[in-house]
């Protein structure tokens, strides 16, 4: 997709433009438009019956040969950011099968004259929505291909308004989408191609193409080294080796004051739930798992091509858990790498040993933040719908600005509790910790009262819980309706690119 700016008066020679239609007190308001075009659009019999509701179209004809698409917006001033990128969504979908080029007039779309991010919204919208996984369908004889490749904007005269600035800004959002996009990738692909080993290698391939970055893949030696025995325990059956992927990236200037970020991502390719083996109907969509840590990559991977002035380290813990003769038995007691015993009684609670040694292994770099993401419990859909990340943690500015940078990108986050009972609940009777809690009740809580046991050094921690958000959420229309949503990995860069 090519996006491209013109301030030509002369829009009338593209070959679609599109319009926007507002509904004021239930009558068509299309006030904004060019008084010849309304006189068009009025003489044509069938357009008393279009109002301008949401997401209601029209087509009409120029002379010139130029269609004219009306999309309905509603009412002006019910108008945010969310409801564009989504109604951009479905005019995307309308239009990418008949044309090959649009023209958006951007005065008629703009929220209050932010024209700038107006654009920067419908791009974002477009390259989300052409999202597509259909590498492994081999009969496509009935797919038409998508043919909309050119999106011109036209910009408002006199708007002040630079090409060039503007260019950078498509810039930055395409390099923002192709991250999602990148992680919707690694989280749609099969379990037998991406297992571990071939995981590790597939993120160490690409972060070779990011500047100031330091990648370095822990092997299974390494990590038995780096006493991980939470984590080993997950990968006790598995055909493949663990991988511990740390990726550091350091911005050109760095003061005493330079801040440090360390990203870590739960990287399970497939959960089979071990020797507490999942039933059929919940083991399906398991490649998913490892969402965490393609929902980190991408984050890290966007930040450095943004330049951010922050430190960032992306660590990666990567395994399957399944079941051989190896596997780890209910009721083993694993010494974990800060020490702490933890006694495992039920082995499909796996990600939160990973973490655990990861978070310990993070903290040691004294970082200002740690923020971990996992598709960790089930728990959490229940307690807020697959629409929704559960955040969690141990310091009140950081899950305040977390919450910001989620409003600011328009993904829904809420702060859940971790209180001292969900804490004394994981105590064990014959080691220091349960890896769950002693009933179903609060699980998503008690998940993250396990892994906050593993902060030290007084770092501050964050938990992002997108085992709902990280599937599909048929509600967006930018998101593909089936497979990785690619959801928060837009706030994440925005807290991350707003602490210098
Ligand atoms: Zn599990």
């Amino acid at each position: 997709m090519k996006f491209d700016f013109t301030s030509n008066k002369d829009i009338f020679s593209s070959e679609l433009i599109l319009f926007s239609a507002f509904n004021k007190q239930s009558k068509l308001d299309i006030s904004h438009w060019p008084s010849d075009i309304a006189k068009v659009f009025y003489n044509i019999k069938s357009s008393f019956l279009y109002n301008g509701k949401m997401s209601e179209t029209f087509f009409f004809n120029l002379t010139s040969g130029t269609t004219v698409m009306i999309y309905g917006l509603g009412e002006k001033e019910k108008l945010n950011w969310e409801t564009l990128r989504k109604e951009m969504a479905k005019t995307y979908k309308a239009i990418k099968l008949t044309n090959s080029s649009v023209t958006i007039d951007i005065a008629q779309f703009a929220i209050k004259k932010q024209f700038d991010k107006t654009i920067q919204t419908i791009c974002e919208s477009f390259l989300l929505t052409a999202y597509e996984f259909n590498k492994y369908k081999t009969l496509n004889k009935d797919k038409t291909p998508t043919k909309l490749e050119i999106i011109n904007f036209h910009l408002p005269p006199k708007s002040g308004l630079r090409p060039a600035n503007l260019k950078s800004l498509i810039t930055n959002t395409e390099t923002i989408v192709s991250a999602i996009n990148f992680s919707r990738d690694l989280s749609n692909e099969a379990p037998n191609i991406l297992h571990s080993e071939n995981f590790a290698k597939i993120i160490a391939e690409d972060a070779k193409l990011l500047k100031k970055v330091k990648i370095k893949v822990l092997t299974q030696k390494e990590i038995e080294k780096e006493k991980m025995n939470l984590f080993l325990a997950v990968n006790a059956a598995s055909q493949y080796e663990a991988r511990l992927v740390e990726l550091s990236y350091t911005p050109s200037k760095v003061t005493k004051n330079t801040k440090h970020i360390v990203l870590v991502g739960k990287g399970l390719t497939f959960d089979t739930g071990g020797l507490c083996l999942k039933p059929a109907s919940s083991i399906e969509n398991m490649k998913y798992d490892m969402t965490g840590a393609a929902t980190m990559y991408a984050a890290f991977k966007a930040c450095c091509f943004l330049n951010v002035k922050t430190k960032v380290t992306c660590l990666l813990g990567m395994t399957d858990n399944t079941i051989s003769a190896s596997a780890t038995l209910p009721d083993a007691i694993i010494k974990s790498r800060k020490g702490t015993t933890v006694e495992i009684l039920n082995t499909d609670a796996e990600g939160r040993l990973v973490l655990a040694d990861l978070l310990d292994y993070a903290c040691e770099m004294h970082p200002n933040y740690v923020i971990d993401c996992a598709t960790l419990t089930g728990a959490i859909l229940v307690a807020l719908g697959p629409e929704i990340c559960g955040l969690f943690g141990n310091n009140d500015k950081l899950i305040s600005d977390i919450t910001k940078s989620a409003k600011n990108c328009n993904e829904y986050i809420w702060h859940m509790p971790i209180i001292e009972e969900f804490k004394s609940d994981l105590k064990s009777n014959c080691a220091d910790l349960r890896n769950l809690g002693t009933s179903r009740n609060g699980g998503a809580s008690k998940a993250a009262a396990f892994l906050e046991h593993f902060i030290k050094n007084d770092v501050a921690w964050a938990h992002l819980d997108i085992a709902g958000v990280a599937g599909s959420q048929s509600h967006l229309p930018y998101c593909p309706s089936k497979g990785a949503s690619g959801l928060m990995i837009r706030t994440l860069i925005d807290f991350i690119s707003g602490h210098a």
